[in-house]
């Protein structure tokens, strides 16, 4: 695989680009302070993605599924490009591998299963997160339960964004995937066969951060069960920091609300780690390579 890499202006974060004749992928690596208190890579499991986000540079221009061995080579590539690859293992406080760039896991399972399990052997430090919008196939959810009993780094997020169903359909067109009701139905499972808290990652974009929001969502995810992540949500012709700035004062005030409600919360806080292009395939370099090969 061939590979480029994007750096960001303040240096602690890089996009790189995979390519072969068939296929584009991009992988993000994130450092915090140095490589050795935390490092997060977000890979990619699909070239392209079918499910079509409407805020996704990616949205619904899929190529093919990627392998197992593919999706293992962009992080070792990326580790060995950073010459980590000997030693992150042992010495990172916190290493973050997550399926959550380009593709969705749930639609290739079985090679981010293989994946993973490479990944957990090779590197067994590192925390695996599963970042979904929860399709709905029962089969692939219970293996997605007896892997996490099995391999307990594994993590699991589902994306939701809003809260309520009629609109999320509209921001998540994929017909075939779990209501809220049924996410939360899957996240209590979840929770209690492993003992973890399954994530709802929250883009708030300045719509769907209202008091009927909040009700909505606390009426359906417990604080008992569920942990949120609010992150900013990019248009596909903006990038992340000039994202963040509209949105993050937006964000933090209702992330407190979720706080003072007994919520674990975290924010995905991108100021100054990412002007070069926010998320899935929203580099100018892969939307080039998808419309030349026809996506
Ligand atoms: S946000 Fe993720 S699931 Fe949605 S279209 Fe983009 S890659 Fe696919």
């Amino acid at each position: 695989m061939e590979f480029k890499v994007f750096t960001s202006s303040e240096g602690n974060v890089w996009k790189y680009v995979f390519t072969k004749e068939d296929m584009v992928a991009e992988a993000v690596l994130y450092k915090y302070n140095d490589f050795y208190d935390r490092t997060v890579i977000c890979c990619s499991v699909m070239s392209g993605c079918p499910v079509g986000c409407k805020f996704c540079g990616t949205g619904a221009k899929f190529v093919r599924n990627l392998t197992a061995d593919e999706i293992v080579t962009q992080i070792e590539l990326v580790l060995k490009d950073k010459n980590l690859i000997e030693d992150i293992n042992e010495k990172c406080k916190k290493l973050q591998f997550m399926f959550m760039s380009m593709g969705e896991p749930m639609l290739n399972w079985d090679e981010v299963e293989k994946a993973i399990r490479i990944l957990n052997k090779k590197f067994n430090n590192a925390q695996l997160l599963l970042s979904t919008i929860g399709c709905d196939n029962d089969e692939v959810f219970n293996k997605i339960i007896k892997l996490s009993k099995g391999i307990d780094k594994v993590g699991l997020q589902f994306s939701i964004h809003k809260s309520n169903d009629d609109d999320r359909n509209k921001l998540i067109p994929f017909y075939k995937k779990m209501n809220l009701e049924k996410i939360r139905d899957a996240g209590i499972i979840w929770w209690k066969e492993t003992g973890r808290h399954p994530f709802l990652n929250y883009c708030v974009d300045g719509t769907n951060n209202t008091e009927q929001d909040f009700k909505n969502l606390t009426l359906l995810f417990s604080p008992v069960v569920f942990n949120f992540t609010f992150s900013v949500v990019c248009s596909p012709d903006e990038n992340m920091k000039e994202t963040s700035f509209r949105n993050l004062e937006v964000i933090k005030d209702f992330q407190n609300r979720f706080l003072e409600h007994g919520y674990n919360v975290r924010t995905f806080d991108p100021a100054g780690q990412d002007d070069i292009g926010g998320g899935c395939g929203q580099l100018w370099y892969v939307q080039n390579w998808l419309k030349s090969h026809n996506a």
